[in-house]
C-alpha cells in the first residue's frame, strides 16, 4: 500500500517552460481542504425531525469561504444503506439497522470511494485538514474520542459507524487528521465545535 511522505506536484513540460519564462497563469488554489457529512451541506438528508438549519449549515460555509478551505462532501451512509425515509425493519433503530454486516459493507463502500478521493487530492498537493462529522447521537456520523494520551484522536465505538470505518481506512493510507463532531444540535457546543474550526483553519 503506498504512503505519503510528502505532497507530489505535477507540471507538464510546456507549464515548466511557461514558469521558467514568467508566463504561467498564476494558479489562485490555496489547496486546503475539509471532508464534511453530507447533511451539513444539505439538511435535507437528515431523518425526519432531524434537522437544525432550514438548508444547510452556514456557518460552517462561511468559515470555509472565510479561510479559503475547499469542501469534500461525506455521502450520508443512512441514506446510501436505507434510502431517504431510513426504511428497515420494524422495531429496529436506525444504529441498529446500520451496524450490521450489511450495513458496514455499505459504510466501507463509501469509505473506500473517499478515501481514493481524498488520496488524489493529498497526491495532488492538497492538504486534508479535517473529518467533520455530526452530533453525538448520529448513528452514522457521531465523533466520539477515547481519550488515550498516546493517542488522542483515536475514535471511540460509540462513535458513527461510517466516522469508525473512515478513520480505519485513512490511517491505513497514512492520513491522520482530527475527526470533530459539528454539534448543531445545541447553539453553545456548535459554537464551540466552530471556534476551533477556525483556529485549525488560521494554523494550517
Ligand atoms: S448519517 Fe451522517 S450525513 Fe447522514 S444525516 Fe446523519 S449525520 Fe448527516
Amino acid at each position: 500500500m503506498p504512503t505519503i511522505s510528502q505532497p507530489i506536484t505535477k507540471m507538464s513540460v510546456a507549464g515548466r517552460i511557461a514558469a521558467a519564462l514568467g508566463l504561467a497563469r498564476r494558479d489562485p488554489r490555496r489547496r486546503r481542504l475539509v471532508a464534511v457529512i453530507e447533511c451539513a451541506l444539505n439538511q435535507n438528508a437528515r431523518d425526519s425531525g432531524a434537522a437544525s438549519y432550514p438548508a444547510l449549515n452556514k456557518a460552517i460555509l462561511t468559515l470555509c469561504m472565510q479561510y479559503d478551505v475547499g469542501i469534500v462532501q461525506i455521502p450520508c451512509p443512512e441514506m446510501r444503506f436505507m434510502g431517504l425515509s431510513r426504511q428497515r425493519s420494524p422495531g429496529k433503530t436506525i444504529r441498529e439497522a446500520l451496524d450490521t454486516h450489511a450495513g458496514c459493507q455499505s459504510c466501507r463502500t463509501i469509505s473506500h470511494d473517499l478515501v481514493n478521493t481524498l488520496w488524489d487530492y493529498q497526491k495532488s498537493g492538497c492538504r486534508l485538514l479535517a473529518i467533520l462529522g455530526g452530533n453525538p447521537q448520529s448513528p452514522g456520523c457521531a465523533v466520539h474520542l477515547e481519550g488515550r494520551a498516546s493517542d488522542p484522536g483515536q475514535l471511540a465505538t460509540q462513535s458513527g459507524v461510517l466516522m469508525r470505518i473512515l478513520q480505519e481506512d485513512l490511517r491505513q493510507r497514512q492520513i491522520d487528521v482530527p475527526f470533530r463532531g459539528m454539534r448543531d444540535y445545541r447553539p453553545e457546543l456548535l459554537a464551540e465545535d466552530l471556534r476551533w474550526l477556525e483556529q485549525l483553519f488560521k494554523d494550517a
